[in-house]
């Protein structure tokens, strides 16, 4: 079971116990990373581990997930997506992430949280790819939450 993460909007809340004046799009340079990384709560890297899943990043952060972020969740490296600079399934209205990381799972059952996907994703991935796919939505604002947790867990032993 793979497990693609995204990172803004899903790890890093855009909102809760403050605003965010030091976020204005990708990251350019380490010296801006510092600040980000305050704002995602560490304890989702062994929640994250305790899924028992083979975790992907799915995120823009690239190799700065693993040289940043992974550190400060305490977890490995781990293998990421590679986004394809192509603006043909833009027109079908899919998140940009849909096809190249439905691409990557190659038939083996998967979940996705994001803060971006929805339904169009959902009905795309249950037309193109066989094994079971569970595409969670994460509020922005919050981040991944116990509730969050408690789908994840309960699809990922149901789907054996
Ligand atoms: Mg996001």
């Amino acid at each position: 079971m793979l497990l693609f993460l995204d990172v803004d909007g899903t790890l890093l809340p855009f909102g809760g116990p403050g605003p965010y004046p030091e976020y204005d799009g990708p990251l350019a340079d380490a010296s801006a990373l510092h600040p980000l990384l305050t704002r995602v709560d560490p304890a989702l890297g062994p929640r994250l581990a305790g899924l028992g899943c083979e975790l992907v990043w799915a995120t823009t952060w690239m190799d700065e997930a693993n040289t940043s972020l992974a550190p400060w969740l305490g977890l490995p490296p781990l293998p990421s997506v590679d986004w394809p600079d192509d603006d043909e399934l833009r027109a079908e209205r899919l998140h940009w992430k849909t096809a190249p990381l439905t691409a990557w799972a190659a038939g083996r059952p998967f979940v996705w949280v994001d803060d971006e996907m929805g339904d169009t994703d959902r009905a795309w991935v249950a037309a193109h790819h066989p094994g079971r796919a569970l595409l969670h939505h994460v509020d922005h604002r919050t981040g991944l939450t116990d509730t969050d947790f408690g789908v994840l867990r309960r699809w990922i032993s149901g789907a054996g």
